[in-house]
């Protein structure tokens, strides 16, 4: 391939629904939460690309059970993660507000600590930078398209937090999630807000890329803020249909409706 001037993220698909995200310049590239190596040696070679490094989001097998694979085959190149012994590979330990640097492809990132599905996980985002035309994120297993990781370690407060630095962040803001949890996340969302028009159209437009086999994803900010229950806790439709699964008429903060939804979701 020849060298591109705007960078191009490609999703590498990996067991039931995850994606590997592949960002590359048509040389370079790097990899987000490579939890498999076979189909990130077989992209690299269709694509003609070098791997230069690995993005880590957090410790889970799904997310990391190819690092090492990845670096016996290719030779020993940065890997980025968060705080933990959890890692195996892991060279270079980032916390919020850590800038990275990726020289080639040309990239920079900044952390953010994202607690909530682990307690130490992280994001990276790109904003709008020579060749990045819109602002990209990887968020990892804390934000899906229309939902939001299990709360495996964290609290509902921490994840309520985690989810306001990501709703802070352009609108336009590509959001690269790591399962393929679409359908299903829609289906529960529709329990929530079963009048929310922009809800019901985002569900005709996923299910028809389902339908071919294409990924719902990237998402974006400014579509989560209209369609994802996790990101609307301080909607009224929300707080209503939260009061009503918990029983709870008093619900004083966005993090008792993010938990009593969570937990319907759960069991949904
Ligand atoms: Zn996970
Ligand atoms: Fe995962």
């Amino acid at each position: 391939m020849d060298k591109n001037t705007l960078l191009q993220v490609w999703p590498i698909p990996a067991f039931d629904d995850n994606y590997i995200w592949c960002l590359h310049d048509g040389e370079s590239a790097l990899v987000v939460d490579p939890g498999d190596s076979a189909p990130v040696l077989d992209h690299l070679q269709q694509m003609g690309l070098k791997l230069t490094a690995i993005l880590i989001t957090h410790h889970h097998a799904d997310h990391t059970g190819g690092i090492l694979n990845l670096l016996d085959s290719l030779g020993n190149i940065p890997v980025y993660g968060p705080v933990g012994n959890n890692i195996p590979g892991r060279t270079d330990v980032v916390m919020q507000d850590d800038t990275v640097d990726i020289t080639s492809p040309r990239i920079s990132f900044k952390v953010f600590e994202v607690p909530g599905h682990t307690l130490s996980h992280i994001a990276y985002f790109a904003n709008m930078q020579t060749n990045v035309i819109e602002p990209i994120l990887f968020c990892g297993d804390t934000l899906f398209a229309s939902g939001c990781g299990r709360l495996f370690e964290g609290t509902p407060t921490q994840m309520t937090e985690s989810l306001a630095k990501f709703a802070a962040l352009p609108k336009n803001t590509l959001v690269y999630c790591t399962h393929e949890y679409t359908l299903s996340n829609i289906r529960f969302a529709l329990a929530v807000e079963p009048n929310n028009a922009n809800l019901l159209s985002w569900s005709e437009r996923a299910q028809a890329l389902r339908a071919q086999h294409v990924p719902t994803l990237p998402t974006t900010i400014g579509q989560e803020l209209q369609v994802n229950p996790f990101m609307r806790c301080d909607q009224v439709d929300v707080m209503h249909a939260a009061q009503n699964v918990s029983g709870q008429q008093d619900l004083p903060s966005p993090a008792h409706v993010l938990a009593a939804i969570r937990a319907w979701k759960d069991r949904f």
